[in-house]
C-alpha cells in the first residue's frame, strides 16, 4: 500500500516510467483475450453479443473493475465499466463493439472463427472490425488498474452490441436508457487506424466527422397507357431523366477543418504529381478538372467534396404493354457534416427542372448529425503525438462518407475519434479487409494497437503530464 502511495506520489511529478508495463507479458495475455474474443460467433444478425461481453465481464471482475450488462435485449447485451480519476476532467469513454458481419464460411481458408495464427496473421472473422479495439480497450482497463496510474478522468469502458445491423439495442439504447453512466468529454471508437505500405508504418487516421446519411425518393406520376402507341409523358421517361441529371450532378463543394487539413497532410505524403491533384482542390482555377478526374478515378475522395447522390432502387411497371402511371426513384444521400439539407433538395429541384418529377424526403430512421470533434484540442494533439510516440507516423483526420455509432455521441456533445489498429494498405484488395471475404490482421497489429490504446488513454486521461 505504501508502495502504492509512493509511486502515484512520484508520478504526479515525473513522467510514470515506473509503470511501463512488460509487453512481452501483456502481448502474450493480450493474444490469449483477442483470440477468445475472435472464436465467439457474434456475426450480426442475430449478433448474440452478450455471449461476448460475458467473457469480458468475467475478466475484468478476475481484475477487480466491477462490469456491469446492460440490455434491451438479453442475447444483445451491452457492457459498462468504470475506472475512477479524480474527477478534475470530464470522462473518457472507450469503445469496441462486440457484433461482426456475417460470413460466407465456403470463402475462408481458415474457419472464421478459429483465429488462427499463420505467418504473422490471425485470421477470423472481427480480427479488424472490430475485436481490436475491443479487446485493447479492455487490456487497457486491466492494465490501468493494474499500475494504479493517477486519473485526472473516469475513464469508462463500453462495448456495444448492434454496430454492424441494427444499433437499436446498441448505442441508440446506450444514449437513451444508459447516458448518465456513459455521458463524457471525449471518446475513442473504431474509425481510425494506422496505414502500413511495402511494410512498414505509413500514416495514421483519426476519423473526427462523418456523413450523415439521407435519403428522398423520386416520384412521377403519368398517364396509363398502351405500350403500343408510346407517350412523351411516360414516367419512366421523367424519371430516367431526372436519376441521370442529379446522379451526374457536382454539387457546390465544401471543407470542413478535418477534410481541409486531411487533404494538405495527405499531399505532403504524396509523390509530386498525386501532391499537386490534392493541393489544386484548394484553386478555383484547377479544381473543376480535379473533380471530374475524382468522380472517375476516386469516387472515396469525390465523395468528401459534397453532400453525394446515388440512385440505388427503381420501381416502375408491372406489365410489358403497358405505360405505367407512376415511376419511383430511391436515392441514397450522403449529407456533408452541417449541410442545409432543405436547401439541397431545393437545389435538386432546380437540376431537375422538370414539375412532372417530386422530391420526397426521407424522413423516417434518421440518424442523429453533430458538428466535427475539434482538432485544435488537447485530446486530439495527445492521439497525433501517441501515434508518433508508437508507430513514428504523422496522423491524418479523416471525414467518413458511411456512418459509425460515434454520430450518436458527437450529436449529444462528445468529442469522439475513430482510432485503430495497422494494417497493410494493399490487404483490403487481396480480400482480407473488414467485411471482406476473408478478414485477418498482423498479429504485430494486435500488440501494437494494446500499446497505442494504453499510450493514448493515459496522455488524455492521466495526472502525470
Ligand atoms: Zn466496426
Amino acid at each position: 500500500m505504501r508502495k502504492r502511495v509512493l509511486l502515484t506520489a512520484l508520478c504526479t511529478v515525473l513522467p510514470c516510467l515506473a509503470q511501463t508495463p512488460d509487453w512481452s507479458k501483456v502481448n502474450a495475455e493480450a493474444m490469449k483475450h483477442f483470440q477468445a474474443l475472435v472464436r465467439i460467433d457474434s456475426t450480426d444478425p442475430p449478433g448474440n453479443e452478450t455471449k461476448v461481453v460475458e467473457y469480458v465481464k468475467q475478466v475484468l471482475e478476475a481484475e477487480g473493475i466491477p462490469a456491469v450488462l446492460v440490455s434491451q435485449d438479453p442475447a444483445r447485451a451491452n457492457l459498462i465499466a468504470r475506472l475512477k480519476g479524480n474527477g478534475s476532467k470530464r470522462p473518457l469513454l472507450i469503445m469496441g463493439h462486440s457484433d461482426t458481419v456475417k460470413v460466407d464460411p465456403a470463402k475462408w481458408t481458415f474457419p472464421p472463427f478459429s483465429a488462427t495464427r499463420d505467418g504473422g496473421y490471425v485470421y477470423g472473422r472481427g480480427t479488424l472490425d472490430d475485436k481490436p479495439d475491443l479487446m485493447a480497450a479492455m487490456m487497457t482497463m486491466i492494465l490501468l488498474k493494474r499500475s494504479h496510474v493517477p486519473l485526472d478522468r473516469d475513464v469508462i469502458f463500453v462495448s456495444e452490441s448492434g454496430e454492424e445491423a441494427s444499433t437499436g439495442p446498441g448505442i441508440e439504447y446506450l444514449v437513451k436508457e444508459h447516458w448518465s453512466e456513459i455521458d463524457a468529454e471525449i471518446c475513442l471508437a473504431e474509425g481510425g487506424g494506422v496505414r502500413r505500405q511495402d511494410g512498414k508504418p505509413f500514416y495514421a487516421t483519426v476519423q473526427t466527422t462523418e456523413k450523415q446519411p439521407k435519403g428522398a425518393r423520386l416520384v412521377v406520376k403519368g398517364p396509363a397507357g398502351h405500350g403500343s402507341r408510346p407517350l412523351r409523358t411516360n414516367a419512366i421517361l421523367h424519371l430516367t431523366r431526372a436519376i441521370e441529371k442529379v446522379a451526374m450532378w457536382d454539387p457546390p463543394m465544401r471543407f470542413n477543418d478535418t477534410t481541409r487539413n486531411y487533404f494538405e497532410k495527405l499531399a505532403n505524403l504524396s509523390s509530386p504529381d498525386i501532391a499537386a491533384r490534392y493541393k489544386g482542390l484548394f484553386d478555383p482555377q484547377k479544381a473543376q478538372s480535379i473533380r471530374d478526374y475524382l468522380a472517375e478515378n476516386e469516387p472515396g475522395t469525390y465523395t468528401l467534396l459534397h453532400t453525394s447522390i446515388s440512385p440505388n432502387i427503381i420501381r416502375a411497371g408491372y406489365q410489358i404493354n403497358v405505360i405505367p402511371s407512376e415511376a419511383e426513384a430511391t436515392l441514397d444521400i450522403r449529407a456533408f457534416p452541417g449541410e442545409d439539407i432543405t436547401a439541397f433538395y431545393e437545389q435538386m429541384k432546380k437540376v431537375i427542372n422538370d414539375p412532372a418529377v417530386e422530391i420526397i424526403p426521407e424522413t423516417a430512421n434518421q440518424r442523429p448529425g453533430g458538428p466535427p470533434s475539434r482538432i485544435d484540442n488537447d485530446a486530439y494533439h495527445a492521439i497525433e503525438n501517441t501515434f508518433k510516440k508508437v508507430y513514428g507516423v504523422p496522423t491524418l483526420p479523416t471525414m467518413s462518407s458511411g456512418a459509425t455509432d460515434m454520430a450518436f455521441l458527437r450529436a449529444k456533445g462528445v468529442q469522439c475519434y475513430g482510432i485503430g489498429a495497422m494494417s497493410d494498405a494493399e490487404d483490403a484488395s487481396k480480400g482480407f479487409g473488414a467485411h471482406s471475404d476473408q478478414e485477418r490482421i498482423l498479429e504485430e497489429a494486435v500488440y501494437k494497437h494494446v500499446e497505442f490504446f494504453w499510450e493514448a488513454v493515459i496522455a488524455i486521461a492521466g495526472s502525470a503530464r
